[in-house]
């Protein structure tokens, strides 16, 4: 980028500039990675190691044994499968894609000669952009000017350690990225200071545009859940091997006439339907659907895997600020230092000016657009009516010591007749500890112990009411200091403001919903314990506070469950709180927002950032997002996250006892009653298999949450869905589903008297049956409130239609062998049909 089409940073670029090289450079993105084409994906279901068996039976049928209708429809059969598993990705593909969408990056630009947010997508090289801590870079930036700049740049170096950036350093790309100190990269994080700088470089035309191929996405690595899942898939497929070997030499022994080829096939087909293959995609689906459901309640979840663990959290660690308090602050009142208090709109002249230069000066926030801390911002409301960007204008910033977590403080340095001036602005503990004289009607008096004594009752009064204060200094010094935290004492005490920021509505009912769900809630924040305290009583958070500094000198209680409230913390000691917890063996969600907060919410199990107040850096860290900051919303993604669980749980229950069901049925079949020949064609059993395994499946995965999640005790992180218990409970299930089918078989032979084909044809309805009514019983064992499934009426209906129409359609008839019985064994069907799973659903176990 030549310099001379570079603008002024002070006004930027124009509306229509940007525009014309939108067109000329292409939008801010990366392009999305290529998927596979739709060809090469299917290709992909093909290989699948039980698409391979069947191809293998197609093959054999058709060339060896000259089936060719049966190769035929084996083959449907495996394309049909594959295609069911291509439209599941597809869904699932499309919910983590839109979740990409609503992260889309916003940008703080300066064009048409004002200050504005866009969408960071929208920006063209030559563009003024300005970023601060907690910002992620959105384009390649050379440095314009910067106030203690330092940017994470792992993304692009692996360095975790934040490198310092100044005007006028290293852009000579020749030069490795971390030492280029003169430049912003698109992607990295500013964890220090603020800057602006011109783009020079959008979308694939910067470093990390070079490196987007090696980009990892890490929404789609697989969970833990779904690898569990997967190596249950391969042993099951393993057992079905050996059952379905099994099978052949039984059909070879009991048979008078074995036909090879036919037990062959038979064997088979058993295997392929042993396996629930569609338990992948199904996990896949629902859980993508989850996360698609906690989107639209503004739960943005940035890594699949964090659906399940927030299922199994037990203590979530929240802040108060945003999460339990509505984030609205609002000053109530200006307090001099001798402790009159007046209302904001009140205030005597001479107080008002005083205190409208700290607030507008010592602050990073804007008010249009509403850029900033939330606390910055309050204060600015008692700048109404002045123009802050002129006065800011006018007095320039010649230093800052920026706000920490840590130092609970800001401060700039502005020039003086004298030299220069110090505003500090701050939590009251802190900057009166600082403070050496104090304001009063324009003259300045030393602080007696007296005097500190009063300024803690006025403190400790508006904390009890819930407010937050802040404390506005100021001093003078006769010459320019290099380091302004340095000069941070010795100050005047000019006022404290108060701010109130109430509780949410919803606040107290989410608090206990969360301890209903046998969850420990815990408050940790910044803020002064005495406010802590009284928005928690608020709330029903209440009982020990413990602060920041007990914890310094006392080290964490030895049970921290037993510590609601936690004030005036640090965020490391956030992050040894997460530790601790964790060592004690909880599952640990936290919420976090600044800077600061990242490596706690990134050890925490579930890191969970405030997306409305929260920076780019604590997203980046974070699992999972809250756009609303809300406390209640974090609820709601843990019922989701409980609801997801016991869905795949449904799904594991039916799949595996009604395959095992289906095995059962053969075996059992074949011992009994001999002289059928081969209980089930390989044709029908695949059939069962594609009507069960599919769409009833698929409507368990997305049943409604159980409202009955969130009164449960959170399961263990470890458990899993099929333990050696439950897989006995699943195989009693699946012997009285087979006693239904073995029922209808020996009625059907011995007393009705039907021949061996309608026999056939009546065991195969009644699995089919059995086993789709299952899907609808499933849900309902062990829960107390089901909610309505219109999905799985649907395709149990569509099942059972398709299933008559193959009984009854001639061309059918002749592909599945099918024989329409006559009414008695109708009614046989449907008796044998209802009763197994309904015995099921009395048992409740
Ligand atoms: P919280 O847990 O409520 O988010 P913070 O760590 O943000 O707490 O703030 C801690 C304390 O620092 C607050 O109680 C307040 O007194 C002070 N403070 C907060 N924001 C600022 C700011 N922008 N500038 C100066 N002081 C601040
Ligand atoms: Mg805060």
């Amino acid at each position: 980028m030549p310099a001379a089409r570079l603008v002024t940073a002070a006004s930027g670029l124009t509306s229509r500039e940007v525009a014309a090289r939108l067109d000329e450079h292409g939008r801010n993105e990366l392009p999305a990675q290529r998927r596979p084409s739709l060809v090469a994906r299917f290709l992909r279901e093909l290989r699948e190691p039980m698409a391979l068996l069947l191809i293998a039976a197609a093959t054999v049928s058709g060339l060896v044994l000259g089936e060719t209708l049966d190769a035929v429809a084996i083959s449907a059969i495996v394309a049909i499968n594959a295609l069911i598993a291509l439209v599941q990705e597809g869904r699932a593909e499309r919910a983590l894609d839109a979740l990409a969408e609503l992260e889309a990056p916003s940008a703080t630009v300066i064009r048409d000669g004002r200050r504005q947010l866009v969408d960071a997508r929208t920006l063209v090289p030559g563009d003024v952009v300005v970023v601060h801590a907690g910002d992620r870079v959105p384009a390649d930036v050379t440095v314009l000017d910067g106030d203690q700049l330092e940017v994470d740049e792992a993304v692009l170096t692996g360095e975790a350690l934040p490198v310092a950036k100044r005007p006028g350093g290293v852009t000579d790309v020749d030069v490795a990225i971390g030492d280029r100190d003169g430049c912003l990269h698109a992607g990295t994080l500013v964890t220090r200071g603020s800057g602006r700088g011109h783009v020079v470089g959008t979308g694939l035309n910067t470093a990390l545009g070079a490196i987007a191929e090696q980009l990892h996405d890490v929404r789609r690595d697989p969970t833990p859940l779904q690898r569990q899942l997967a190596g249950l898939t391969q042993r099951l497929g393993l057992a079905a091997l050996v059952i379905a070997s099994g099978v052949f030499g039984l059909t070879m022994l009991v048979q008078d006439e074995p036909s090879l080829d036919e037990a062959f096939l038979v064997a088979v087909a058993l295997a392929v339907a042993a396996v629930p293959e569609g338990l992948a995609a199904v996990t896949t689906v629902a859980l993508a659907l989850g996360v698609g459901r906690m989107a639209a309640r503004g739960a943005i979840v940035r890594r699949l895997a964090a659906v399940e663990t927030l299922g199994a959290t037990d203590v979530l660690v929240i802040d108060k600020t945003g999460t339990v308090t509505e984030n609205r602050m609002r000053v109530s009142g200006v307090v001099q230092p001798d402790g009159v208090t007046h209302l904001p709109e009140a205030q005597p002249a001479a107080l008002r000016d005083r205190v409208r230069r700290i607030v507008v000066l010592c602050s990073d926030a804007t008010v249009d657009p509403p850029t900033g801390d939330p606390t910055e911002r309050a204060l600015l409301e008692l700048a109404h009516g002045l123009d802050i960007d002129a006065t800011r204008a006018a007095t320039p910033r010649l230093g800052s010591a920026p706000f920490t977590s840590e130092r609970k403080r800001m401060s700039t340095l502005h020039p003086h007749p004298d030299g220069a001036e110090l505003l500090v602005k701050g939590a009251p503990d802190v900057v009166v500890a600082l403070v050496t004289r104090v304001l009063v009607d324009d003259t300045q008096v030393a602080l007696t112990d007296d005097g500190r004594q009063h300024i803690a009752e006025v403190t400790e009064s508006a904390a009890r009411r819930g407010e937050r204060v802040l404390a506005l200094a100021s001093a003078v010094l006769p010459t320019v200091p290099g380091d302004v935290a340095e000069v941070e004492h010795d100050l005047v005490l000019e006022a404290l403001v108060t701010l109130r920021d109430p509780p949410r509505a919803s606040a107290a009912e989410s608090v206990a919903t969360v301890r209903a769900a046998g969850m420990t809630l815990l408050m940790a924040t910044g803020d002064h314990p005495t406010t802590a305290a009284a928005i928690g009583a608020e709330v029903g958070i209440d009982g020990v506070v413990a602060t920041g500094a007990r914890l310094r000198s006392e080290g964490l209680p030895a049970d921290p469950t037993k510590v609601p409230i936690y004030a005036r913390v640090d965020p490391d000691q956030k992050l040894e709180l997460v530790t601790r917890l964790q060592q004690l063996g909880h599952t640990v969600a936290m919420t976090g927002d600044g800077v600061n907060d990242a490596p706690a919410l990134r050890s925490a199990d579930i890191g969970v950032a405030l997306g409305g107040t929260g920076s780019d850096v604590a997203r980046a860290a974070a699992d999972l997002v809250i756009t609303d900051d809300d406390l209640a919303t974090i609820v709601e993604a843990v019922r989701e996250g409980r609801g997801i669980w016991s869905n795949l749980r449904k799904v594991v229950d039916y799949l595996v006892s009604s395959n095992l069901a289906e095995v059962l049925v053969v075996v059992v079949t074949l011992l009994l009653v001999p002289e059928l020949g081969v209980p089930l064609f390989p044709l029908q059993l695949l059939w069962i298999n594609l009507l069960t395994d599919g769409l009833p499946a698929l409507a368990l995965g997305v049943d409604p949450v159980d409202p009955g999640v969130m009164s449960q005790r959170p399961r263990r992180r470890d458990s899993r869905l099929l333990d050696l218990p439950h897989l006995r409970r699943l195989v009693a299930r699946a012997a009285v589903i087979a006693v239904g089918g073995v029922v209808a078989v020996l009625v059907a032979h011995r007393t009705l008297d039907l021949d061996q084909e309608t026999t056939r044809t009546v065991l195969f309805s009644t699995v089919v049956l059995a086993q789709v009514i299952y899907a609808l019983v499933v849900r309902r064992i062990g829960v107390d409130h089901v909610q309505p499934n219109p999905w799985l009426w649907w395709s149990v209906l569509g099942a059972v239609a398709l299933h008559v129409s193959i009984v009854l359609l001639p061309p059918a008839q002749t592909i599945f062998r099918t024989v329409p019985p006559p009414l008695e064994g109708w009614l046989l069907i449907v008796v044998c049909g209802l009763a197994a799973p309904m015995m099921l659903a009395a048992r409740r176990g």
